[in-house]
C-alpha cells in the first residue's frame, strides 16, 4: 500500500487532494480487483483467482452504485489491473464525470508492465486526481525476475522510467511510488543495491515500501523475512538517499538468519 505517503493516509495534498489535514477517518476506498495477472510470481499472494473458473462479472452500473458520497478514492488491484486497464480507465472517466470538482483519487497497484500508452493513461488519471500509481519492482536483474515472475523485466523498468519523469509535474502527494518484496534468498543485497540505485538515479523524491515476504503458493517453503534482512535493505535504500523508505508487514519478521 502507499498509505505512507498518499492523500488518504496522511492528509497528503490537503485541502485540494484529501478531506483531512490527517488520516482520512469517515471516508472510504473503493478497491476494485480485478481477478486476473499478466505475471506467475512463484509467491503471488493471491493466487487463489488463479484456481477459480467461475468469475462474478460486476456490471458497470453496478460499480457506479458503489461509488458512494463518501468515497474518496478508487483503487484498482488485481492479480494486476493491467490485463483489465481498458475497463478501469473507462470506468475512472465515468466515475470522475459523476463527481465534477469533488475528491475522487484514482490509484494503482500494478506490476508495471503494462503498454506504455496504457500506463501512461493510467498516470495522466492520477496526476489530475491526487492519486498515485504504485509500481511493484520485484527484481533488478533479468533473470531474478524471470525466475521469480515467469516474464522478463524490460517493461516494468522502463515504464517506471518514464512514469518518473511525469510524476515530477506533481511532486505532492507522490504521483509514483515503488514497493519491494524482501524475498529470502532472491531480494538480497546485490537485487537490493541495484533497485535503490535504479530508484535513485531517476529520483530520490521517490517513496519506496519495503514489505517483509510471507510464503505462499510455490515459495511456501521459504521463511519470512529476517529481520537482519529488512534492515539491510533499510540501510542500502538509505545509502542511496531515497527520502521516504517504508517498512511493511513488520509483524512478520523473524529473528533468524
Ligand atoms: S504480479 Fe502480483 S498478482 Fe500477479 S502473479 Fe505476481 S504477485 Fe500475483
Amino acid at each position: 500500500m502507499a498509505d505512507f505517503v498518499c492523500p488518504g493516509g496522511t492528509g497528503a495534498g490537503y485541502p485540494r487532494y484529501a478531506h483531512r489535514p490527517g488520516p482520512e477517518r469517515g471516508y472510504a476506498n473503493l478497491a476494485v480487483f480485478y481477478e486476473a495477472c499478466n505475471f506467475n510470481c512463484l509467491y503471488c499472494q493471491n493466487w487463489h483467482f488463479k484456481l477459480n473458473d467461475r468469475k462474478a462479472l460486476v456490471p458497470t452500473q453496478k460499480m457506479l452504485e458503489a461509488l458512494k458520497e463518501h468515497v474518496s478514492c478508487i483503487c484498482y488491484f488485481g492479480g494486476d489491473p493491467g490485463p483489465q486497464a481498458p475497463h478501469a480507465l473507462s470506468f475512472s472517466k465515468k466515475a470522475l464525470a459523476l463527481r465534477p470538482g469533488k475528491i475522487l483519487r484514482i490509484c494503482w497497484e500494478t506490476n508495471g508492465a503494462e503498454n506504455t500508452p496504457i500506463i501512461r493513461e493510467m498516470m495522466r488519471l492520477s496526476l489530475a486526481t491526487g492519486g498515485c500509481v504504485k509500481i511493484d519492482l520485484k527484481a533488478y536483474s533479468a533473470p531474478v525476475h524471470e525466475t521469480l515472475c515467469g516474464v522478463p523485466n524490460q517493461m516494468t523498468l522502463k515504464n517506471f522510467a518514464l512514469l518518473a519523469e511525469m510524476a515530477r509535474e506533481r511532486p505532492e502527494p507522490p504521483a509514483l511510488v515503488a514497493s519491494t518484496l524482501l524475498v529470502p534468498g532472491y531480494v538480497d543485497e546485490e537485487e537490493l543495491e541495484a533497485l535503490a540505485g535504479f530508484i535513485a538515479g531517476l529520483s530520490r523524491d521517490i517513496p519506496w515500501s519495503l514489505l517483509a515476504f510471507y510464503p505462499t503458493f510455490y515459495l511456501d517453503d521459504l521463511p519470512t523475512t529476517s529481520r537482519r534482512h529488512a534492515q539491510l535493505a533499510l540501510a542500502i535504500a538509505r545509502k542511496h538517499g531515497i527520502k521516504r523508505v517504508n517498512l511493511g508487514n513488520r509483524h512478520l519478521l523473524s529473528e533468524a538468519y
